[in-house]
């Protein structure tokens, strides 16, 4: 018999965790008070009001897998600024590039030696020959969005149930319970119906992708190798090669996202799974945490696009931007490629996200519980469910009371995980000691909601 959590225990264990919070953050507090005045919501960007506790704890500095607050609590970080800090926070070749090149000039709008080696290296590591910058990974998206349009001549893209692939308007749709496609909940002032713009199919179903793509008028697919923002989703076996031989015959350009997903190792599940798209997204950790981002592509599309992004008119293309590959971010880049996300270091993230998930597996088995573990590379998380196999399965399974006490739970405990998930990422700077540690917090967690 599996066994379920009772709501009111829940709601008084997380009401004691909530003042615990409160009286260990004092200077925070203090500080969120104080910004309240200036910034809308209280922070600096408004997605900062997702964590949990009653104000978001203010960092004091950085550095490795973890962080000290202006209270001076220290925390195991098992978030790294969403994938941003993958690479442990300031990583010393990135701080060191940084610091080079910054008295030599941070944006010129004019292309640095860097630019060139870091296209060789993304090329080396993505198996996509041509390359340029933005500076976020949802710059990147619209970027490539874009460019498949224009090649392909058609005006509409698919994507994938409660995938995320950044603010990018076309991206925010979802299927409601009738199966028609809507404005994503949350979605704040989109700019035009999203059927207009867009298709959207549950990930793993093949049929539907071939009925969304039959008619010949969709110019790309924009998808994930493995949802990763509705918790892990996996592709089923099979699906991948479908997905391929289905854009493929229907003229259908395939952009994939490895923003996340470079969590399955150097060349991101791309090359992990012999992935082969049109075109390619990479964006939050490859600068180290500086913003960067890059897109990739074949030379079929970059022959297709390369006369009218050459032309008089590039500079109001809708692609690029001013700031977009400054000499600062392409700096950092090149240090971090060559210093961090390499086979060495995903051989110490790797295992580290193995022994998390096995830790937090036992302890679901141990006590009787449904809930799962999911692994993809050096990031794993928890589910209170068996896995979901596509996205609008795990949008439906998502329990905010208890992803709140879980996170406030290890919060109070010195272990950061990711928000809007119950996620951590690993990196090298991690330990066995930090992994064992946060089993024993998820433990105790777990005890206590079961305790009568
Ligand atoms: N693509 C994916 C897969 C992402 O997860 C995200 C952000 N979570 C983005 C793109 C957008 O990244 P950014 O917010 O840095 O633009």
């Amino acid at each position: 018999m599996t066994r379920t959590i009772d709501r009111t225990r829940l709601a008084e264990l997380r009401a004691r965790e909530e003042q615990a919070f409160t009286d260990a953050h004092p200077k925070s507090r203090e500080l969120s008070q104080r910004a309240s005045g200036h910034l809308l919501g209280g922070v600096p960007m408004n997605w900062m009001r997702r964590w949990p506790g009653a104000f978001p704890v203010f960092v004091d500095e950085a550095s490795g897998a973890t962080f000290t607050d202006v209270d001076g609590n220290t925390y195991t970080d098992l978030c790294l600024g969403d994938t941003g800090a993958m690479t442990g926070h300031a990583p010393p070749a990135t701080v060191a590039a940084l610091s080079a090149q910054a008295p030599r000039g941070l944006t010129m709008m004019l292309p640095t030696e860097d630019s060139v080696l870091v296209g060789a290296e993304l090329d080396a590591r993505f198996g996509l020959p041509i390359w340029q910058f933005a500076l976020s990974a949802t710059d990147a998206n619209r970027f490539a969005l874009r460019l498949a349009r224009f090649a392909t001549g058609r005006s509409r893209i698919l994507v994938f149930n409660w995938c995320y692939h950044g603010t990018v308007d076309e991206t925010l749709v979802a299927l409601d319970p009738a199966g028609d496609v809507v404005a994503r909940p949350g979605n704040t002032g989109p700019p035009v119906d999203p059927r207009v713009t867009t298709a959207v199919v549950e990930f793993n179903d093949i049929d539907g992708l071939e009925a969304a793509l039959a008619a010949g008028d969709v110019a790309c697919v924009l998808a994930e190798p493995a949802l990763t923002n509705i918790g892990i989703v996996m592709p089923d076996p099979g699906f991948h090669d479908a997905l391929r031989e289905i854009t493929r015959r229907t003229g259908t350009l395939l952009i994939i996202d490895e923003t996340h997903t470079i969590c399955a190792g150097p060349g991101g599940a791309t090359r992990a799974w012999g992935l082969d798209p049109d075109l390619l997204v990479i964006g939050k950790p490859i600068a180290g945490g500086v913003p960067a981002a890059a897109y990739g592509m074949t030379t079929e599309i970059a022959a297709q696009v390369g006369e009218v992004m050459a032309g008089e008119d590039t500079d109001v293309s809708g692609v690029g931007g001013t700031l977009a590959a400054n000499a600062l971010s392409l700096a950092a880049i090149r240090a971090t490629l060559s210093s961090s996300l390499r086979d060495e270091d995903f051989a110490i993230a790797v295992p580290l996200a193995e022994r998390w998930a096995r830790g937090v597996a036992d302890v679901i088995g141990g006590h009787g519980l449904a809930w799962t573990v999911q692994q993809l590379g050096a990031r794993a998380e928890y589910w209170f469910c068996p896995a979901p196999r596509t996205g609008g399965e795990a949008a439906a399974a998502v329990d905010h009371e208890l992803d709140a006490f879980m996170h406030l739970y290890a919060m109070n405990r010195g272990i950061l995980l990711t928000p809007f998930h119950n996620m951590a990422l690993f990196c090298a700077a991690h330990t066995e000691a930090d992994v064992d540690r946060h089993t024993e917090v998820f433990a105790a967690a777990v005890e206590e909601l079961l305790a009568s």
